[in-house]
């Protein structure tokens, strides 16, 4: 266990809301190229050493955790894509004040990395996926690995990191026909499986509004597969809606981005993979940590500044249908 002065007043952003869960950006590269994230060429990426190293990082988390952060997860880009992350999961479970460590991941490497992952101390993981059908996979990932992906979901379960949450990304004319097949996983197994609203980011305006459906539409449609009831997700709901037919070991959620926000119960801020810290998915607010943190800054130092950028922490966004609210090209950038 690293010892962390907990003593330290938590985070709270200028709206009063407890601040507790850091999403960690490893990486901006991706193994995939969705067609509602990236261009098939990929991006600019980050040069080598504008990355955090896994020491940096942890450094981050440190102090963090010093002033209430309790939750991480682990995200990107594709973390499995940076080189022994379990490595990075090792250093983070050692943090006193740390008692949560998910990863969210498309999963093509998932099984190769498990047990040693399972071992540093991963306790959750998250898998996106958005097609259950080997020729839709391809077409959205730009990319095969469907196989892969179900062998690591397979595996994550066997591992027992279930409930799985495993987020679908919903475009009409593309998969909104798979609605039926993805809900119907929920009642053979403990899967909670999220619909996602298509969001704007500068690479897809044109995706998202050809394909955007709305969470409402989403929910009506899968409440004509069977009667649904409002059920708590695995660990609280967060910005998910859960809905559960009866008898079924998992559910289907709903994540209303566009159309319903869920901004008032906020509790999160994201370190991207250069060290900025990111105050609102949507909107440009960030401090720069990593300048001060390779000056040399003590942990105390870097969480007083963490607690500073609580006051440019957004109280909502402004997410439109066809418009982004900020300079993003892609999730990938900060950490989706
Ligand atoms: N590679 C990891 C994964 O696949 O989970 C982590 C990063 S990925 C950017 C995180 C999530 O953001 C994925 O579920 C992805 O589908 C979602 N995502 C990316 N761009 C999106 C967009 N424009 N609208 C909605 N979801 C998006």
């Amino acid at each position: 266990m690293t010892t962390v002065d907990l003593t330290r007043e938590p985070l709270v952003d200028g709206f009063r809301r407890p601040i507790t869960y850091l999403r960690v950006s490893v990486t901006d590269k991706c193994n995939l190229r969705c067609v509602y994230c990236m261009p098939e060429a990929g991006l600019a990426w980050l040069q080598r050493d504008e990355i955090l190293s896994y020491e940096e990082i942890a450094q981050l988390v440190r102090a963090a955790a010093s002033v209430g952060v309790r939750s991480i997860r682990l995200t990107g880009g594709e973390p499995l894509v940076r080189r022994d992350l379990y490595r990075l999961v090792a250093e983070i479970a050692a943090i006193d004040g740390i008692d949560d460590i998910a990863l969210s991941t498309n999963a093509l490497l998932l099984e190769g990395q498990l047990d040693a992952l399972v071992a540093a101390g991963l306790r959750r993981v998250n898998v996106s996926l958005d097609s259950l059908r080997h020729d839709r996979f391809e077409a959205i990932a730009r990319r095969p690995g469907l196989d892969a992906v179900l062998s690591g979901i397979d595996a994550a379960i066997a591992a027992g990191l279930g409930p799985i949450k495993l987020n679908c990304v919903v475009m009409r004319g593309q998969n909104d026909d798979e609605l039926s097949a993805f809900a119907d996983l929920t009642r053979e197994r403990a899967i909670f499986v999220r619909f996602i609203e298509v969001m704007p980011v500068h690479e897809n305006l044109g995706v998202q509004h050809d394909t955007y459906v709305s969470s409402d539409e989403i929910l009506a449609r899968v409440r004509e597969l069977g009667e649904l009831r409002p059920v708590e997700g695995p660990q609280g709901n967060g910005p998910a809606r859960y809905f559960a037919f009866d008898g079924a070991p998992g559910a289907v959620g709903v994540i209303s981005p566009l159309s319903h926000e869920y901004c008032d119960r906020c509790n999160r801020v994201r370190l991207t993979a250069d060290g900025r810290l990111r105050l609102c998915l949507f909107g440009d607010h960030a401090l720069d940590l990593k300048t001060p943190l390779r000056a040399g800054a003590s942990s105390g130092a870097l969480a007083e500044l963490m607690r500073s950028a609580m006051l440019i922490k957004p109280e909502r966004h402004h997410l439109r249908l066809g418009e982004t609210s900020s300079r993003m090209r892609a999730f990938s950038e900060i950490g989706g």
